[in-house]
Order: C-alpha cells, then structure tokens, then sequence
C-alpha cells in the first residue's frame, strides 16, 4: 500500500516566519516601525514558560519586539487588569497575549475580554470569535488558522468537502469548524457526547483530530486517501521513556490516509508561525491599514 504524504509542519512554518521577516525588515525601512508583542504570563507554570520562551524567540527570529511581562503567581486580578489597560494603551504594543491558563484566583474570561478587540491576537475576545461566526474579518486563534493554512497548502480548494473536527474547545475545535464553513466545508463537529464516533469519521474528507487522547483515532477510523491534521500533543510513557504523541494511530493511519501531519513537527510549529501572522495584522490594524486574513 501507498504511504500517505507527510504534511511537514516545520517547513511550511518556517516558509512562512521567513515571509513575515521579510515584510517586517521592509516595514522597518520604510516607516521605522516595528511590530511588538507583550507577552503576560503569570505564575511559573513549566510548560507555559516554555511556551512563553519558544514565542519570544520566534518574535525576535522575525525582527519584532517581544514585551514579556512576568507577574507572581499570587497576582491580584485587579493588578492583572491594570497591566492590560496599560498595554492597550501603549502603541509599541500592537498585540497582546496572556498566557494560559491563570492561577485560581483570576477570572480567566474578565481579564481576556479587557484586551482591546484590535490587540486580540490569540482572537479569543468576544468580538473576534463573533466576527469570525459572520465571516467577517478577524482574529483568528493561532491553532485553527494554521491548521487551515496546512490545509489549503496541501487540497486547495476545500469547497464541497466533508470535513469531521473532533473536540469542540474554544481554542481549537469551534474556530476550526467556522473557518471550514468559510471554506465551504460541509462541517460536523464530533466531541464526547458523539454517537458512534468512528462512523462519523470516516465520512470525512478532512478529518481535524484535536481531543487531547493519546492515538484514539485508530486507522479505520479514516476514509482511504483523506486528509488528516492531528494537532492532539500527548505526552506517553513507552518503553521507559517519554515522548510525544498525537490523537491518531500515526504508524496505521500512514497506510490509509492521503496526508497526515505528524507529531511533533505538523501542527505546533504553525501555530507559533501563526502568531507571528496576527501580531503582524495587528500592527497593521493599527496603522489603518487592511489586514487579509
Ligand atoms: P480541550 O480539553 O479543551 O477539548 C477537548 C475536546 O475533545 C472536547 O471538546 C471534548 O469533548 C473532546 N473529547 C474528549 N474526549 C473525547 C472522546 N473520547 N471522543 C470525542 N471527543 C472527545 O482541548 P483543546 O482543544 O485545548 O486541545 C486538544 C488537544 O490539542 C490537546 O492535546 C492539546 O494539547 C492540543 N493542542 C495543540 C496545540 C498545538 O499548537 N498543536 C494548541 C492547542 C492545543 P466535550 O466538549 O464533550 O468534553
């Protein structure tokens, strides 16, 4: 059997931050201005500095200005909020990120909905998640919109094609689903609550894995020669050491699918790449400039 073509994240990602470098080292010559990002990150979550690092990297990789603010883990929301307000305030400030997710104390959903709307570049804010629901443009969360890119670098044209996302979080599955329909996807969003999962899946064309569960989707969950985005990061034990996993059964869905990103090196990468996107559409928000999205 044919082995499916491998959807190389890394690669696509670094066409794309390569891209981005280019425009913002022109933006410097010929306005003398540079897109910054603040990044927030309260506490000292271990996976989230790490996120926080790899983003601040990348930023600088690409000529922009990270701003990375780090509060104790015993912040006050009020504190928190402050911050925001000054950050919406300042113009070396085009984008603003706060890192999830917030120790107990914060209310995650008052502190994200105090972020400008045109700041917004993780588009979790109410504004963005509308104006995406109508099509209109928007911030889009980072994940979901790298996914699609990957998509449309591999089919093209998406119009009339079955697409099934599994998990419907605010962050991956729902703004997937929305920017499918944009696509004109016929879209079904499965989650926990789906009946006869498997049987869903195989009627996809495109098939969006992003439950978190370690190599559920199994190979005869997958319609021969579809296109499957896995963007599940687990991390399992086996054979003594740790490492990382999707939510498909990558080694048998290769002999099924037409293409599969891996993991890692599919869709995280994009997702960086993408903020770097956003940060920059931002900047040109605030220069009154269109933004393509
Ligand atoms: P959430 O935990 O917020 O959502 C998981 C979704 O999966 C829920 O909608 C849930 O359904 C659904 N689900 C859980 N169990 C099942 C099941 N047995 N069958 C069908 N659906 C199920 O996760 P996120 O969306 O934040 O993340 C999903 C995965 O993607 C994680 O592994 C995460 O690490 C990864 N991720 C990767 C990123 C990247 O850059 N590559 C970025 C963000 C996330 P219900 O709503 O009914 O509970």
């Amino acid at each position: 059997a044919r082995e499916a073509r491998l959807i190389d994240g890394r690669q696509a990602a670094s066409r794309l931050r390569a891209a981005i470098a280019a425009e913002v080292a022109q933006l410097g010559r010929d306005h003398g201005a540079v897109p910054g990002l603040a990044v927030v990150l309260v506490g000292a979550d271990p996976a989230s500095e790490v996120y926080v690092r790899a983003k601040g990297r990348a930023m600088r990789e690409a000529g922009m200005e990270s701003h990375e603010h780090r509060l104790p883990a015993d912040t006050a929301q009020e504190t928190l909020l402050a911050l925001i307000d000054r950050l919406n305030a300042d113009d070396r400030v085009h984008g603003i990120l706060v890192q999830l997710p917030l120790p107990a104390q914060i209310d995650t959903q008052a502190v994200i909905q105090a972020i400008s709307p045109d700041k917004d570049v993780d588009g979790f804010h109410v504004l963005n998640v509308g104006r995406l629901a109508l099509g209109q443009q928007a911030f889009v969360p980072c994940t979901p919109r790298g996914c699609l890119m990957l998509l449309r670098q591999v089919l093209g044209d998406l119009t009339g094609k079955e697409a099934v996302v599994i998990g419907r979080s605010d962050i991956v599955g729902k703004p997937m689903a929305q920017l499918l329909l944009g696509q004109n996807c016929t879209v079904t969003l499965a989650h926990s609550r789906t009946r006869d999962l498997p049987a869903v899946c195989r009627r996809a064309d495109i098939l969006v894995a992003a439950v978190g569960r370690p190599e559920m989707v199994r190979a005869d969950w997958i319609k021969p020669g579809a296109t499957v985005i896995d963007v599940g990061i687990n991390r399992i034990e086996r054979d003594g050491t740790s490492r990382l996993t999707g939510d498909v059964d990558f080694a048998a869905a290769r002999g099924i699918a037409g293409a599969i990103t891996p993991v890692p090196g599919g869709v995280g990468p994009m997702t960086i790449a993408c903020l770097l996107q956003n940060t920059l559409d931002a900047f040109r928000i605030s220069r009154r400039r269109a933004a393509p999205c």
